[in-house]
């Protein structure tokens, strides 16, 4: 495992140090396929837009790269542009009949050329704020947030150009917001009422406006472009506190954007437990909402950030016959994440911001202060765009099947 991890990232180097030289392989490319064109007739032609798509899945920097991290990349046209460019940014009028077979949030920006980038200062090795909120009430206390300044936090995040992107799709590395902006994920630990209550409405039960999902769905629908996705740590017995409507909870989540992580059964700390507790803690919470929702959790939050003397079970494990397994272990501390592409990146251990007014002040206010230490998308989730200084920080493993992408920031 560890050898054949060893030669995939050896691999992935070698495919990188392309980068220098992807502009005469993209204009060798170009000939060579001239020259099977002028060379093949009749459905040779379906040969040459395979060995075509092929090759250009293969070599970074031009874009036309399908989008291997999710369907099968097997059809003819998965990616974009295809017309052989060669190594320059492809251009922007170089969507053709090709967007259709993109997924919609691919169609959030085409690729940008190299002063776009660096006009927006994307940088997708940037730290990402995964913000922890307790309690929303009416009322700030220590793991309280008011609604006030709940509602006043969104503002926040939105006009610093923040976008939402659900836990699951960091840890995925799948982040899809516009070019020019950043995520930023919300968590909300404990599944507290004021999370989520439901309330009586047209034609069922509705999120009340004052609890946080109400909240948050009002704050989306006049701010779009800002998202609603979020991440709601429950336990077992009766998370938000009204037992006859979890399961209806737990779906409309679901059904709307936002999912469900696990924070133990029972808010055990975990510092304290064995490795079959650790086991009994993650699966048969797992287990009940796979039960509930044939939906899996992926994450854990740690109640107390307590951290079990062994890591068996932590990641992955079975309880009552049923296996699991979390992509992501969430601290309760406290700073910026690091970028899902980043060496820094490690699963086991993902710090978080406490949602109170003085640590978003003190993180928020940093990430203000050092734009440059923060992460900017290129708007395309099948490709990730770095700074040319920072090739060492990348994480070839966390990059998987897409394409990486560098670019010249030349400081003023
Ligand atoms: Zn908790």
């Amino acid at each position: 495992m560890k050898h054949h991890r060893q030669e995939s990232e050896n691999e992935r180097r070698d495919r990188y140090r392309t980068y220098s030289v992807s502009i005469l392989a993209g204009f060798s490319l170009v000939v060579f396929l001239g020259a099977l064109v002028l060379y093949s007739t009749g459905n040779a032609g379906e040969l040459f837009s395979g060995i075509k798509g092929r090759l250009e899945a293969r070599l970074p920097g031009n874009g036309c790269v399908g989008r291997s991290d999710k369907g099968t990349g097997d059809g003819p046209d998965t990616g974009t542009g295809g017309s052989g460019t060669g190594g320059s940014a492809i251009q922007p009028g170089d969507e053709t009949g090709n967007e259709a077979a993109l997924e919609p949030h691919d169609k959030l920006q085409t690729q940008l050329d190299d002063a776009e980038l660096a006009r927006l200062r994307v940088n997708e090795l940037g730290r990402v704020p995964i913000i922890m909120y307790h309690n929303i009430q009416d009322y700030e206390a220590e793991w309280v947030r008011s609604r006030a300044n709940f509602r006043k936090d969104l503002e926040r995040f939105y006009n610093l150009g923040y976008s939402l992107v659900l836990l699951s799709d960091y840890l995925d590395g799948n982040i899809a917001v516009p070019a020019g902006r950043s995520p930023l994920v919300l968590t909300f630990d404990d599944g507290t009422r004021g999370q989520f209550r439901m309330i009586e409405g047209d034609g069922g039960l509705i999120p009340d406006p004052e609890c946080a999902v109400g909240i948050l769905l009002e704050f989306s629908r006049t701010h779009p472009e800002f998202g609603h996705a979020a991440t709601f740590f429950v336990n077992s017995g009766n998370p938000f506190g009204d037992r006859s409507q979890v399961e209806a909870k737990f779906k409309f989540l679901l059904e709307n954007g936002m999912e469900i992580g696990n924070h133990t059964r029972s808010h055990k700390n975990l510092a304290y437990a064995s490795p079959e507790e650790v086991a009994e803690e993650i699966g048969s919470l797992v287990n009940e909402v796979r039960a509930m929702c044939g939906y899996d959790t992926v994450s854990l939050a740690l109640p107390y950030g307590g951290y079990p003397k062994s890591t068996e079970n932590l990641m992955s494990g079975t309880w009552n016959g049923q296996e699991y397994e979390n992509k992501g272990i969430l601290l309760v501390g406290a700073e910026p994440a690091p970028s899902p592409f980043s060496k820094k990146f490690n699963p086991l251990a993902i710090p978080r911001i406490r949602g109170s007014q003085e640590e978003l002040d003190k993180w928020m206010g940093e990430l203000e202060r050092y734009p440059d230490t923060r992460f900017v998308s290129d708007g395309r989730s099948d490709v990730v765009t770095i700074r040319e200084a920072d090739e060492m920080s990348l994480s070839p493993e966390r990059t998987g099947d897409r394409t990486v992408r560098t670019y010249a920031l030349s400081e003023e």
